[in-house]
């Protein structure tokens, strides 16, 4: 059976939960090191929503940042939404702040401005069609490496990329009652499974 960790620091982790749950995913909370460890075994990690600079500290405190980076950067699939794009980002734009830079983007955040950054908006997503987005003070991608696939634009900026077994969203997909994207993260996940082999 699949298993996916969640990042449950701080943010929007249970909503991620009650989606990959209603989708008979299985789900762990990782809050902590001892979690990370006991739950060794993952198919795919989640990095949610909520406040980068905040998760990113949490990280080093409880001593996850480097197991979770080695991971990420073997081969564990994993889906950065908003504060989790920003997270896995190589670079801030106007930051000197690096978090896991993981993936060749470059994301500005809170692009959106912070007081009227929250939207709700239909777009494309590429392999799956016209999707509802929400976004909360959202970042956006300013440029991505070459091994990078843009799978989203609103208004002519990046909202949704995939490097490898990296795919991040700028919006939250987790809050639409659309689990399209979601699914497409699990197929990611089973791939990454049957590669395995
Ligand atoms: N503004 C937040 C940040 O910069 C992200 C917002 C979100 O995750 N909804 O970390």
């Amino acid at each position: 059976m699949t298993k996916i960790g969640i990042l449950a620091l701080q943010g929007a982790f249970a909503e991620h939960e009650q989606v990959l749950n209603s989708l008979s995913v299985q789900t762990v909370q990782i809050r902590n090191r001892q979690d990370w460890e006991t739950h060794s075994d993952l198919d795919g990690l989640i990095l949610p929503g909520g406040e980068s600079t905040v998760m990113g500290k949490l990280l080093h405190d409880l001593d996850l940042f480097e197991p979770i980076k080695a991971k990420i950067e073997k081969d564990l699939p994993v889906f950065g939404t908003c504060a989790g794009l920003i997270l896995l980002a190589k670079t801030i734009v106007g930051d000197q702040t690096k978090h896991l830079a993981s993936m060749d983007i470059s994301v500005a955040r809170n692009a959106y401005g912070r007081q009227l950054g929250s939207f709700v908006t239909n777009a494309d997503f590429k392999g799956i069609g016209e999707i509802p987005m929400v976004f909360i003070r959202g970042p956006i991608i300013e440029t991505v490496g070459p091994e990078v696939q843009v799978l989203s634009q609103v208004k002519g900026a990046i909202v949704a990329a995939k490097e490898k077994n990296m795919l991040v969203t700028s919006f939250h997909p987790e809050l639409t009652g659309d689990t399209r994207v979601n699914a497409y993260f699990l197929e990611m996940v089973a791939q990454g499974k049957q590669d395995k082999l």
